[in-house]
């Protein structure tokens, strides 16, 4: 009798979801050791599909590999981080959501209902929503972020993997109603071919989630001061 042996590509996927869903989840906490050997033992695969999976979260900047030390997982985001981080997002997704609103057929709005809707249909099937809401998030900045029709501005965000460290840094908002809100008023000012309209909602969108995730720092004692971040460079 022959055993079903998983394609090569489904161990490698699986792998690399498995661990990039538990660094998320906090539970292979931030800055801590991970061992090839280990979690080859634990999925019983050889050592060839973990540091191909490890090599991938290398590059969502979720594993660091450090000389003499290893792979570990990377730090959370501190607060001067969460900040640069809006800044640039402040600096760049405004002027795409600007771009986005206009009377052509690289109007995304068709593909923003269906994103928005898609994900209050699994929000109303789930319990826990974390992972549906960091999806949704990815993909509506996205298809804002293509639809500026320039590679760059779009790589200069997708390079920060911005989603995956703040959905990993604090929960900001946890059942996705005013993320859903926020998105509405981008969606329709889009569609509904208004730049100024556009352009102001996503950057409320903005300051609204960097205030939402600051609230992570709040608990700390050494928060520091809380500068607001640049909201009109040009
Ligand atoms: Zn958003």
């Amino acid at each position: 009798m022959s055993e079903v042996v998983p394609p090569p590509n489904g161990e490698k996927k699986d792998i690399y979801s498995i661990l990039r869903a538990r660094i998320l989840d906090l539970q292979l906490p931030p800055d801590s050791k991970v061992t090839i050997d280990a979690i080859a033992r634990e999925m019983n695969v050889s050592h060839t599909p973990v540091r191909e999976a490890l090599r991938q979260l290398e590059g969502d900047n979720l594993i660091v590999k450090a000389p003499r030390r290893g792979y570990r997982t990377t730090s959370l985001l501190n607060f001067d981080q969460l900040r640069e981080l809006f800044e640039l997002r402040l600096l760049i997704e405004p002027w795409a959501a600007r771009s986005a609103a206009t009377n052509s057929l690289s109007n995304p709005s068709r593909a923003l209902s269906s994103e928005l809707e898609g994900f209050l249909r699994k929000r109303d099937a789930e319990d826990n929503i974390r992972h549906s809401l960091v999806t949704h998030d990815m993909q509506f900045h996205d298809h804002i972020l293509q639809a500026s029709r320039n590679t760059f501005v779009h790589q200069a965000i997708e390079t920060t993997h911005s989603h995956l460290h703040l959905f990993r840094l604090y929960p900001g908002d946890w059942t996705g109603e005013q993320t859903v809100g926020e998105h509405r008023l981008i969606a329709e000012a889009i569609q509904a071919c208004d730049p100024d309209a556009a352009e102001q909602a996503m950057r409320d969108h903005l300051m609204g989630a960097y205030y939402r995730f600051a609230g992570a720092f709040e608990k700390h004692e050494d928060v520091g001061p809380r500068p607001v971040p640049i909201t009109q460079l040009y």
